[in-house]
């Protein structure tokens, strides 16, 4: 049967994730629908140089509800303001919750581009499916996202150090403490021009707590979705790495130690290997590893140019050769 074979394919290749919510695939809120109310009161915009990750934001926002009974609404554009929710919505309590990032940089050209945005669709499509969440049209979505990057344009920095991060976020409202899929949901995107991400500059190496100790992620579980339930308890390991004198954590996953990732961030090696060859190693793409699309974007530009095999490199290789 149809059920079967999906469940045999998911465990096979946890890349290619099988439909939990096809049911739900119905119906999309559309672009074309979408009610923008501007804001009166826009804020003055910060100095490019005085950004930090994630703390201010666009004077916008964009809403899209939906319900079990109604469907989707139409999408809204409206003043940046805070939500209202019930006390008992299930992303507050069961972590039905879901985003992604992504930015809009501001060429030299002075034109403002968004970077692969549809493999963020994708992604998030597909977090949705996971969480048991409404489905919806990607492209409708992004082209939502388009038309608030557009109201908020002045707010992609004139800068080529800094961008605008778009965080398109979606959760689950159901007013229930009931431990079940949700009943009603909405998706949010809000915007925030920032800098480099490490404080530290974009090119300056940083240290890394390697205690195996520590897992971000496992086989069969949702590593490789971007869910808020995977971050939320990295936060003390994090904080321990700055304890023992480090910047971020390195995840080593199993027995072997194996890399994993860096903090929120897919990881690669560059190196001469045992055979005096030269690679550029990642970690495949094997259900603890969130599928980046920066990394998707380096194997891509780099395909032809150097090796690139499928391997898992450990903790001990790994210290040998940058050692050497
Ligand atoms: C978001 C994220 C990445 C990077 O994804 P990009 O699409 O390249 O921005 C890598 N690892 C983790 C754990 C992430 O959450």
């Amino acid at each position: 049967s149809l059920f079967n074979f999906q469940a045999l394919h998911g465990r096979l290749t946890q890349a290619l994730p099988f439909s939990f919510g096809s049911l739900r695939l119905a119906s999309s809120f559309k672009a074309a629908d979408l009610a923008i109310e501007r804001s009166t009161a826009c804020k003055p915009k910060p100095e490019p140089s005085s950004l930090v990750f994630g703390k201010q934001f666009s004077d916008h926002m964009l809403t899209i509800n939906w319900s079990e009974k109604e469907g989707w609404e139409a999408p809204q554009i409206k003043p940046f303001q805070n939500l209202s929710l019930h006390p008992a919505s299930s992303a507050l309590h069961y972590s039905i919750e879901l985003f992604e990032g992504m930015k809009a940089f501001r060429g030299v050209d002075n034109h403002i581009r968004l970077f692969r945005p549809m493999l963020n669709m994708d992604r998030m499509h597909r977090s949705a499916d996971r969480s048991c969440l409404p489905l919806f049209d990607k492209a409708e979505l992004l082209e939502c996202i388009r038309k608030l990057v557009e109201v908020d344009q002045e707010w992609v920095p004139y800068s080529q150090d800094a961008s605008l991060y778009i965080r398109p976020t979606f959760i689950g409202i159901e007013p229930s403490l009931g431990v079940s899929r949700a009943g009603k949901a909405m998706i949010f995107v809000i915007v925030s021009p920032v800098g480099p991400y490490f404080a530290t500059g974009s090119f300056n190496p940083v240290s890394l707590l390697a205690d195996p100790a520590f897992v971000r992620a496992w086989q069969g579980g949702v590593g490789a979705y971007k869910m808020g339930g995977n971050y939320g308890p990295t936060i003390a390991v994090q904080h321990e790495a700055v304890k023992r004198g480090c910047q971020q954590v390195l995840w080593l996953y199993g027995e072997q130690e194996e890399i994993t990732e860096v903090g929120t961030m897919n990881l690669f090696i560059y190196w001469t290997n045992e055979k005096g060859e030269r690679e550029l190693v990642t970690p495949p793409l094997d259900g603890i590893i969130l599928p980046g699309v920066t990394r998707q974007s380096l194997l891509d530009l780099a395909r032809g140019w150097v090796r690139q095999p499928e391997r898992r490199p450990t903790k001990s290789i790994t210290q040998l050769f940058l050692l050497y």
